[in-house]
């Protein structure tokens, strides 16, 4: 992993069940283009607002400790940055962690970005991509890891080899992810 590389967070959090499978840590990304209306985060969309960080000061703050089952990225939107957020997950999915990644992106349209720098590298290393925008009208409080039903949970190495969308299932691919 190269020290030298920032990357701009809006923050980090830590042991969270919300973000994925088992316990997690998540990387707040700075920067969103998206301004979904009902958006929680905010904060966030401003790219030249949250803080620079240089990619293992970033690892030190994630507190990957043996109960930590992987590393979620989420904004902000993760694609702004993607040749850091490339090389900081794979060094994760290195270390032996699981990687979800959260993008305000629909699936298609970032097939579309693919050539873009970092997108392709990120894809590739990303287990389960949470894909589209928050849409307020779509909301329900009873998805699982999603804030509005059009969200997707898409097992992505897998839709790339098939060609069409292969879901991540609760229940049924519960293993999966877990690093
Ligand atoms: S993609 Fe996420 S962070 Fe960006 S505006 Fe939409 S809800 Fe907010």
């Amino acid at each position: 992993m190269n020290g030298e590389r920032k990357v701009r967070i809006a923050g980090v959090a830590t042991d969270s069940v919300v973000d994925g499978p088992g316990i997690r840590s998540v990387v707040f990304f700075q920067g969103c283009p998206h301004q979904c209306p009902g958006c929680h985060n905010p904060e966030t969309w401003r790219s030249d607002g949250g803080s620079e960080i240089s990619l293992p000061e970033l690892v030190r703050r994630l507190n990957l400790n043996p109960l930590v089952a992987g590393v979620t990225f989420s904004g902000g939107e993760p694609f702004l940055q993607a040749p850091a957020a490339a090389e900081l997950g794979k060094y994760l999915r290195e270390q032996g962690l699981s990687l979800w990644v959260y993008t305000g992106y629909t699936w298609e349209d970032l097939l579309t970005k693919i050539y873009r720098p970092g997108y392709k590298e990120l894809l590739e290393i990303t287990e389960v991509l949470i894909d589209g925008p928050f849409i307020r009208e779509e909301v329900d409080l009873r998805l699982l890891f999603r804030g509005s039903a059009n969200q997707r949970m898409i097992r992505v190495v897998e839709s790339l080899d098939a060609g069409t969308i292969i879901p991540w299932r609760p229940g049924a691919d519960d293993h999966y992810g877990l690093g």
